[in-house]
Parts: structure tokens; C-alpha cells; sequence
């Protein structure tokens, strides 16, 4: 059962209060009921502040521990309100755009949030694509031109597939990489893409190796491409994807975090079609209790732009 808030008044109707909100993130982490995290049992009365107890064993599990919202000292309403703010905006928010919005006193906690939303954006253990598969790389930050077959200073490769479907693009998948030598790009390729894909790239020797490990290679030279352009729709997803690192976030993003911003475009992207945000509110949600907490330790503190 998928239940979430189709508007704004929605939104604030199904969460009145914390208890809610506790409620909410039970049934999306145990849909099929709360197991005791120790032995098992289905057997628990459930405590104050979305605290679970063990009929058999007494062991207390809290909803909000071992997921993204464990150690918060903020509502739980003020997270929902940031969620769907999130997912509502179609091209995406920047820390600065969430603090104003929500109105939080601190710009790390915006960005905070942010960067830990953005690691609820990958679904643990989701699909890979596959089909026909534009693969292809670009170069992201830094002044320099760079060599493709090494890295450039100052720059991040990454690699771009798309799926091509008779009306255009799939799903995508973004990945920085260290090179793209064909190991890197191998290595690339076998986390994103099913084996037995069609590959379809330039004449870039790199995704050689692959035939070798049940990917159809179809390589075309640009100067042998009828269009020009052998991989147009890896082509668009990198300059789009530019566009909004430099619209969105104006570019402004350190390096180390870039795969995590590049997630949050494959998600945004992957779901343009989508005609709920609510359903993304829900996605977001339910991704959030499926993975580990995120350290505040692991972020430095931002500069205010
Ligand atoms: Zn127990």
C-alpha cells in the first residue's frame, strides 16, 4: 500500500504531528509489520516517540535509528516539509533555496540535509540498466582541457550511460571515474549496465574489453556517424546535467561530493516523467529508512555562498 500526500494540504492533514510522522516511517521501513531487530519475534508494544518493544525479549528498537533521520535534533514535520519541497521542485534546490524556503536559522543544516537526502536517492541494490546503452564521458569543474585518456587537473571524469527506447532516453546512470582507460570504464559499465546489453559508443578503444564480458559493442567513429554524433543521447544527458550543476547549484559543488549531486540528478531525471511528486515523496521516504545513517562528521562546514 502506497500512501502519500497528493498536494500541499495533503501533506499537512496526514502529518498533524511527530507521532505521524513515526507512524509513516514505521510502515514504510516494516511493511510487513515491526520483527524484533534481536530474536525475531513479531510480538511488541510500541512505546512513546516511535519506540518498538519486544514482547518476548524486551529489546527497544527506535524507528528513526540506523536510518538517515537517526541523531536528529529537528522535527520530523520540519524533514517532511523539506522532502516534499524537494521533490516539488523540478529542477532541483540548492542548500541556500532550502534554508529560505523551510526558514532554518543554520545554512549547514540545509545543506546538511541535502547531502544526506542525496544519498536516499539511490535505492540500495537498484536495477541496472539495460537494452540499447549510450555510453559515453564527459568532464566536469576545473578551467583546463584535459586528455581523454587520462585525467585531467582540476577536472572530474564521469561516465554517462543512457538507455535509447523508441522515444528517446530511459533511465541513465552517472558515475565519476578515474579514467577512461578501458579498465575504469569496464569497471563502469558492469555496475550500471546488465550484461547482455547492446553498448553503443564512439570509436573510443576503451569499451573494447566488453565483448569479452556479454555486452553487445556496437562502436561507431564520429567521422563514420551518419548524424555526426554516434552516442547523441549520452550527448544531451551531459549537457543537461551541466546545465543544471551550473543553474542549480552555480557550479559551486566541491569535487568530493560530486557523485553524490550527480545522484540526485539520475533520480530527478529517472523520474521526470512521473506525474505525482508525492509518489517521489514516498520513494524518498522509504529509501531513507533503508540506509545507514549518514555521520554529521563526514561533512565539514559549508561556507554560507
Ligand atoms: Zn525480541
Amino acid at each position: 500500500m502506497e500512501r502519500y500526500p497528493c498536494n500541499v494540504m495533503d501533506l499537512i492533514d496526514m502529518f498533524p504531528t511527530e507521532d505521524a510522522c513515526l507512524e509513516y516511517l514505521s510502515l514504510l521501513r516494516w511493511p510487513e509489520g515491526y520483527t524484533c531487530l534481536r530474536c525475531k519475534s513479531r510480538a511488541y508494544w510500541k512505546k512513546a516517540r516511535g519506540l518498538f518493544c519486544c514482547r518476548d525479549c524486551e529489546y527497544e528498537a527506535s524507528v528513526i535509528c540506523g536510518t538517515l533521520f537517526q541523531d536528529t535534533h529537528k522535527p520530523l514535520r520540519l524533514w517532511f516539509q523539506a522532502i516534499w519541497y524537494i521533490v516539488n521542485q523540478k529542477n532541483g534546490v540548492s542548500a541556500l533555496g532550502l534554508q529560505k524556503a523551510l526558514g532554518l536559522g543554520s545554512y549547514h543544516t540545509a545543506w546538511e540535509w541535502m547531502h544526506k537526502l542525496r544519498r536516499a536517492m539511490v535505492r540500495p541494490g537498484r536495477d541496472k540498466l539495460s537494452g540499447l546503452v549510450e555510453v559515453n564521458e564527459m568532464f566536469i569543474g576545473g578551467a583546463r582541457s584535459g586528455k581523454r585518456g587520462r585525467g585531467a587537473e582540476g577536472k572530474t571524469l564521469v561516465f554517462v550511460a543512457a538507455e535509447t527506447i523508441p522515444s528517446g532516453i530511459g533511465r541513465i546512470r552517472l558515475m565519476p571515474i578515474e579514467n577512461a582507460s578501458g579498465a575504469k570504464l569496464s569497471q563502469a559499465v558492469l555496475q550500471t549496465i546488465e550484461p547482455g546489453s547492446t553498448l553503443r559508443s564512439d570509436g573510443w578503444d576503451g569499451y573494447n574489453l566488453l565483448a569479452r564480458q556479454g555486452y553487445v559493442h556496437q562502436s561507431t567513429p564520429h567521422k563514420d556517424s551518419i548524424s555526426g554524433d554516434p552516442t547523441p543521447n549520452a550527448h544531451l544527458v551531459a549537457s543537461l546535467v551541466k546545465r543544471w550543476l551550473l543553474g542549480t547549484h552555480q557550479g559551486a559543488m566541491r569535487p568530493e561530493y560530486l557523485a553524490y549531486y550527480l545522484d540526485e540528478y539520475t533520480f530527478r531525471f529517472n523520474r521526470r516523467t512521473s506525474r505525482s511528486r508525492g509518489k517521489l515523496f514516498y520513494r524518498l521516504i522509504e529509501q531513507a529508512v533503508q540506509i545507514d545513517p549518514v555521520p554529521a562528521t563526514l561533512f565539514a562546514p559549508a561556507t554560507t555562498p
